[in-house]
C-alpha cells in the first residue's frame, strides 16, 4: 500500500525527475510489471487527488529538462487536464456512464463469465494476472490499462460500463474523466468509429515477454455503438481569488479532490477552521475497495493535518454516516461562521456531494474558488486532443509561476 500524504508524493517526484526526459520517451510503453516501474512516474495516485498538483509537477520538470527534451512527459499530464476539460463540458456523458453502470449492474454481476473475469480466472493468463495485480497494489500500467479495456470488451464481451466501475472500485488514481473517457475511447464510443484492439504481438512485445496470449484474443471486432457528442458548454468559470463579500471569518472545506490547501489561491487566506467532508458519504463509497476508501482516508487526514499546520488553525471533519448538509450547517453555526471557500471540485462524486450541501439551505455561503490551470485550460478541451495540446502545451511551458508557486519541490 502506497503511503496517501503529499511528502510521498513530493519525494515521489523528486525520484523521479532525472527521468522525466528520454528516459519516460523511450519506456513509457513497456510494462515490466510491479518491480519495474521506472519507465513511468507513478505520480497519478498523488496527482488525482491533487496532494500534488499538475502545475508543479510541470514546472518540476520544466526546470529539470528542457521543454523540447520532456515534451512526452508533459503530454501526458495534459491528457489528464483535457480529459477531465472535456468532461466538465458534457456532464451528461458522466450521468448517462453512472445510469449504464446502474441498469449493467443489475444482471450481469450474477452472471459466471462476469464473476470469472473480476475474479481473474477467465483462462486468460495475462488478463488474470492484472486482475490479481490491480487488486493487490491498486495500480495497472497505462499501456495495460488499454490492453485490459480490449479484453473485458472485445475478447470476453462484458460491458465497457461495468469495466470502468472495475476500474474505479480498485484503483488509486480512480479518476472519472481519464478513466470513463479512456474506457470509451477503447471501445470506439470516444472516437465516432475507432476502437482499440489488443493484439497478442503487441502485448509480447510491450511486457518484454512476460506474456504472450497467442490465439485467445480476439482479432477482429467493431467499435461499439452510442449517441452523438453532446454539444460542449463551456465549464462555468470560477474565480481564482475570492470574493470580497466573503468577509472574514469562514471555515476552509476540503474535498478528496484537492488535498493541497496550502499552494494556490487558498494558501494565501486566513481560514478560521478547516473542515472536511468525510468519504463514506460520497454515494460511491460503498462501490470503493478497501484500499482504495483508505488511501482517500489518509489522504484526506494528511491535508488536515497539513492545512492546520499552514493556517494555524484547527480542522474536524463531519462525522461519517452523518446528513453532511445538516452537519455542517450546525458545525458552522456552533463555530460563529456563515462562510466557506473550497475548490471547486471536478464532474464525479465530490461535485455530487458538495453539490447537495450547497444547493440546501443551511445558513452557509459557498465560494467555490478554482485553480489558474484548470480555468485556463479546461474551456479549451471541446474539440479533440490534438487541439488541445496546441494550445495548452506552449501554456504550461512559457507560463512559469502563472499556474502555481514557482519553486515547488524542496
Ligand atoms: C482504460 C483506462 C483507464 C484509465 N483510468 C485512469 C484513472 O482512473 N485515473 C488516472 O489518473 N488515469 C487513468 N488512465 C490514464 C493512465 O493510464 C494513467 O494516468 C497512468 O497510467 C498513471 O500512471 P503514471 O502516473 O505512472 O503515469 P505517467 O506515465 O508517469 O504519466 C504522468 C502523469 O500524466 C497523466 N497521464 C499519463 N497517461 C495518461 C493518460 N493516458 N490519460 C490521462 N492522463 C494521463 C497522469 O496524471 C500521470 O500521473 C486510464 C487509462 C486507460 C487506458
Amino acid at each position: 500500500m502506497i503511503e496517501a500524504t503529499r511528502a510521498k508524493g513530493l519525494a515521489q517526484l523528486e525520484e523521479f525527475l532525472p527521468r522525466a526526459a528520454d528516459y519516460y520517451q523511450k519506456n513509457r510503453n513497456y510494462d515490466l510489471g510491479p518491480e519495474d516501474r521506472r519507465g513511468v512516474s507513478g505520480l497519478s495516485p498523488y496527482i488525482t487527488h491533487r496532494l500534488i498538483t499538475e502545475s508543479e509537477v510541470a514546472e518540476a520538470v520544466i526546470e529539470q529538462h528542457r521543454p523540447k527534451d520532456a515534451e512526452s512527459f508533459l503530454q501526458e499530464v495534459c491528457w489528464r487536464t483535457y480529459w477531465k476539460g472535456w468532461l466538465e463540458g458534457r456532464p451528461l456523458v458522466y450521468q448517462a456512464w453512472r445510469r449504464l453502470v446502474k441498469e449493467d449492474s443489475r444482471h450481469w454481476p450474477q452472471r459466471e463469465d462476469f464473476r470469472k473475469a473480476v475474479e481473474g480466472k477467465t483462462g486468460i493468463t495475462c488478463f488474470d494476472a492484472w486482475v490479481e495485480e490491480l487488486k493487490a497494489t491498486g495500480y495497472l500500467h497505462n499501456h495495460t490499462r488499454m490492453w485490459f479495456a480490449s479484453i473485458w470488451i472485445f475478447t470476453l464481451k462484458l460491458p465497457w460500463s461495468l469495466g470502468a466501475q472495475f476500474f474505479m472500485q480498485h484503483l488509486l488514481d480512480g479518476d472519472v474523466a481519464s478513466n470513463t473517457l479512456s474506457w470509451r475511447w477503447v471501445a470506439g464510443l470516444q472516437t465516432k468509429g475507432k476502437h482499440y484492439l489488443a493484439t497478442a504481438k503487441n502485448i509480447e512485445k510491450f511486457t518484454k515477454g512476460r506474456f504472450r496470449p497467442e490465439g485467445v484474443l480476439a482479432e477482429q471486432a467493431t467499435a461499439l455503438n452510442g449517441p452523438p457528442h453532446p454539444p460542449y458548454k463551456s465549464p462555468i468559470s470560477f474565480p481564482f481569488q475570492a470574493s470580497e463579500q466573503l468577509g472574514d471569518k469562514y471555515a476552509l472545506l476540503l474535498t478528496g479532490d484537492d488535498l493541497c490547501p496550502e499552494i494556490g489561491v487558498t494558501g494565501e487566506m486566513k481560514p478560521e477552521r478547516i473542515l472536511s467532508l468525510p468519504v463514506d458519504a460520497l454515494q460511491e463509497a460503498d462501490e470503493f475497495s478497501k484500499k482504495v476508501l483508505t488511501f482517500k482516508k489518509e489522504a484526506l487526514a494528511d491535508a488536515r493535518h497539513r492545512a492546520e499546520a499552514h493556517f494555524g488553525c484547527s480542522s474536524e471533519q463531519l462525522e461519517p454516516g452523518c446528513d453532511p448538509a445538516g452537519a455542517l450547517g450546525e458545525l458552522m453555526k456552533a463555530r460563529g461562521l456563515n462562510a466557506v471557500i473550497y475548490y471547486e471540485p471536478f464532474i464525479g462524486p465530490w461535485k455530487d456531494l458538495v453539490g447537495q450541501l450547497s444547493t440546501r439551505d443551511v445558513g452557509v455561503k459557498f465560494f467555490p474558488l478554482r485553480r489558474p490551470w484548470d480555468g485556463l485550460l479546461h474551456p479549451h478541451a471541446g474539440k479533440g486532443y490534438f487541439h488541445f495540446k496546441k494550445y495548452a502545451l506552449p501554456q504550461v511551458v512559457r507560463a512559469r509561476g502563472r499556474f502555481g508557486p514557482k519553486k515547488v519541490v524542496t
